[in-house]
This record gives structure tokens, C-alpha cells and sequence, in this order.
């Protein structure tokens, strides 16, 4: 028998073959969930200037603890116009500059405030309740990596330092296609051997939450023609997805017109549960994946395959999925041959992560999936993992 490829295998097999995408620029505003195609750097220190931490008094630390005549009254935003003086405070709110002369801002819940005076008993360090400039960043200096993608933590680090635009990789332009002559749309009625269409959906979430522009063929019929014009019509993208039609059916056409269509196929088939028939293969610079039909095998192979195929295209750093720790909530029948993808729901224990396995593991059976949030990995091998046995799983969005 033909030695199947592993997950690890088929999963470094396709990001070989991912050129990432040109970068553009974009303004800040429209960079969330896009991913840096250069260092994003300072433009300015930050904070740009000596600011305070706290509401109450700029002071020479040397002057407390002592009464001291307010001179000033410094907002946000509003520097006071000369420096201060031995012997002088000055009013700050937080954020306020510091000014020239001072070296530290006193709090105002530990003074005593009468008319234009100030007094403290306290003592105060130099330097204390003051941020000093760059002491975040310096201009020039990276504040976001090339290759991190970017989440709100990251744009508001942007901002802050000054960054108005941002070079980031092109968005991957996604098509999908799903196939089988039994498929209908939600809404219209069924007819005796039909269901409803679920793939197609599913996949334009997955894609557009991975950083796909996304575009969705009608179903097609499991004719040669119907194959062979939407297949010619998906090869135009930078990602093409199919699913199904990737069985030894006689009605399983994709891999053959995609061949036909100058496909160069470079794997079908990986020691996998559920999913095995995944098939990938490239014309030009489009990758082209050819997921099964069933629903719970075709979101698994969009989480291994596609998803880090999406992310390399826009040149995220870490591009496979990242599995986490856990443990198992029930004992777990192992799988000889293939390595088996657990639809299980999660549960906090303790410092653990507890994965329970949902009832109804079969690859058609996606409504059972809903209630899903991690895909736990089941390595192959004999007889069962017991309750309690650690786990890694992917993390389900
Ligand atoms: P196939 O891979 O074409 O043999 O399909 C395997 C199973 O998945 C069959 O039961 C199909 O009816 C079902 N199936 C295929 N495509 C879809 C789809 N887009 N949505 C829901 N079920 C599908
Ligand atoms: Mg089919």
C-alpha cells in the first residue's frame, strides 16, 4: 500500500510553494487584520516629550518635603512657558509636560493645597511620577515587526508612534466552488436525493477570516462541462478552493479537469481523519485546493491546509496553525493509520485546558460541529488514549 503523506508533510509541501503577494501601502486606518510587509518604525519618541503619570505638582525633588508657591497650571497638551524654578511647583494633569527645571511630580492626593501655595510632608525620589521621553520607543526604532499581522493592540501602537500608512501584503484573492449535482441552496425545497449546500459558506468565512477577498461560484453539476468551465473560471485566483469531487467516484471530476486545465497536482490523499482525500497542486503562481465534499472534512482541511496557505500568501511570519495544550476530558480510540482531528468542545479545569470529545464524529455530521471549538490531535496508533492523557489541539474560531 501506498505510504500516505503526513500532515506535517503535505502541510510543508504547500507553504514551498507559496509566493507571498507584492506588498501595498495603506493607510493605518485600513490596516487591521492585514499583515506587514515592512518593519512598521517610530516616527517619533514616545512619549515625544518628559510627561507626567500623575495629576499634581511639578517639583524639584529636592525642595520636599516643604510648602512651595504654585506658579503655573499646566494642561495636557498646554507647556508652561518658562522653566521652573528652585523653590517653585507647578500644577500638572496626567500627560502634562514636564516642565524645564522640575524633576518630579508630587501627587496630588499627598499635598495640602491653600490659595497659590502647596505644602507636603512627603518626600519624593527624582524622577518619580515623571515618563521619560523614549521611554516607550525611540523614533526610528521597530514598533511592530514585519510579518505580525495586525490586531487592534498593534494599530494602537502604530498610531501612538506616528506611523500614518503601513506597507502590507496584498490581500489574497479567494475563489470557491463547491460541486455535486445534489446540492441545493437554503430556501429552495428539496428534491429526493438533494440537501442543502454548507461548504461554500463555511469557506468564504474561513477565507475572508484568514485575509481573503473572496468570491463564490455557483454550485456545479457533476458534469465535465460544468467542472470545466467554473474550475477555468477559479484558476484566475491567487487560491482557488473546490470541495468535493475529489473521491474515486466515478462522478469525481475536479482532479482530472484540473489536470486537463494545466493543474500540476502535487498531492492527493494524507494519512488523516476526517479529510483524507485533500488534494493540492499549482498552475502558475494559484494554489489550488481540492477539499472533500463531506462539511466536517472540508473545514479540518481549510484549518490545515488552506488557512496556512492564506497566511504565507500575506506573509505572515508563523504562517501554520499553532496548536495548544490540553488534556482529555474522555478516553479517545486511536486510529492505526491516520492521524484523527477530534471535534471537541473546551473547558477550563484548573490551569488546564479540558477537551471533550462531542458525540458524533462522522465527516458529514457538521451540524454536530457547531457546538465544536478546538480540533484536538489523535496521533495514530493502538488501543485508546485515556481520560486524562495531554493533548494539543487547534484552537477553533
Ligand atoms: P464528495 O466528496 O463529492 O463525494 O462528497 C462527499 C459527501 O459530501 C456527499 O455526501 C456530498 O453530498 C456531501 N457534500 C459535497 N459537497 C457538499 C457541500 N458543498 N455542502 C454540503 N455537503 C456536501
Ligand atoms: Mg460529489
Amino acid at each position: 500500500m501506498e505510504r500516505l503523506l503526513t500532515i506535517e508533510e503535505a502541510l510543508a509541501q504547500v507553504l514551498a510553494r507559496v509566493r507571498t503577494l507584492p506588498a501595498e501601502r495603506v493607510p493605518l486606518a485600513a490596516a487591521a487584520g492585514r499583515v506587514l510587509a515592512e518593519d512598521g518604525r517610530a516616527a517619533v519618541d514616545l512619549p515625544p516629550f518628559p510627561s507626567s503619570a500623575m495629576d499634581g505638582f511639578a517639583v524639584r525633588a529636592a525642595d520636599l518635603p516643604g510648602r512651595l508657591p504654585v506658579v503655573y497650571r499646566i494642561a495636557a497638551g498646554r507647556p508652561a512657558p518658562r522653566p521652573l524654578e528652585p523653590g517653585e511647583a507647578m500644577e500638572i494633569s496626567t500627560g502634562g509636560v514636564v516642565p524645564e527645571g522640575a524633576d518630579a511630580v508630587v501627587q496630588v492626593e499627598l499635598v495640602e493645597q491653600a490659595g497659590d501655595s502647596v505644602s507636603t510632608e512627603a518626600t519624593i525620589r527624582s524622577g518619580q511620577n515623571v515618563r521619560v521621553r523614549g521611554g516607550d520607543t525611540h523614533a526610528g526604532d521597530v514598533v511592530v515587526p514585519a510579518g505580525t499581522r495586525l490586531g487592534p493592540a498593534q494599530l494602537g501602537a502604530l498610531a501612538a508612534a506616528g506611523a500614518a500608512e503601513v506597507a502590507v501584503g496584498r490581500r489574497p484573492r479567494a475563489i470557491v466552488l463547491t460541486t455535486g449535482t445534489e446540492l441545493r441552496s437554503p430556501g429552495e425545497p428539496l428534491a429526493p436525493g438533494e440537501i442543502y449546500e454548507s461548504n461554500g459558506l463555511t469557506l468564504e468565512a474561513q477565507l475572508r477570516s484568514a485575509g481573503a477577498d473572496v468570491e463564490r461560484l455557483a454550485a456545479v453539476v457533476d458534469t465535465e462541462e460544468a467542472h470545466r468551465e467554473a474550475i477555468a473560471r477559479g484558476l484566475d485566483a491567487d487560491v482557488f478552493v473546490t470541495t468535493g469531487g475529489v473521491s474515486v467516484g466515478p462522478h469525481d471530476l475536479v482532479r482530472r479537469i484540473e489536470q486537463e486545465l494545466g493543474v500540476e497536482e502535487v498531492f492527493w490523499r494524507i494519512a488523516l481523519r476526517p479529510g483524507k482525500p485533500v488534494a493540492f497542486g499549482t498552475r502558475g503562481d494559484t494554489l489550488v485546493f481540492g477539499l472533500p465534499g463531506n462539511p466536517v472534512s472540508s473545514l479540518v482541511g481549510f484549518e490545515l491546509f488552506v488557512r496556512p496557505a492564506v497566511n504565507a500568501l500575506q506573509g505572515l511570519r508563523e504562517p501554520a496553525p499553532r496548536l495548544l495544550p490540553g488534556r482529555l476530558a474522555r478516553d479517545v480510540r486511536r486510529n492505526p493509520a491516520r492521524v484523527q482531528l477530534v471535534r471537541a468542545s473546551t473547558d477550563l479545569r484548573g490551569d488546564d485546558v479540558l477537551l471533550d470529545p462531542l458525540t458524533g464524529q462522522d465527516s458529514h455530521m457538521i451540524v454536530r460541529s457547531a457546538a465544536a471549538d478546538a480540533l484536538v490531535v489523535v496521533p495514530t496508533g493502538d488501543g485508546s488514549l485515556p481520560a486524562g492523557s495531554p493533548a494539543r489541539y487547534l484552537p477553533l474560531a
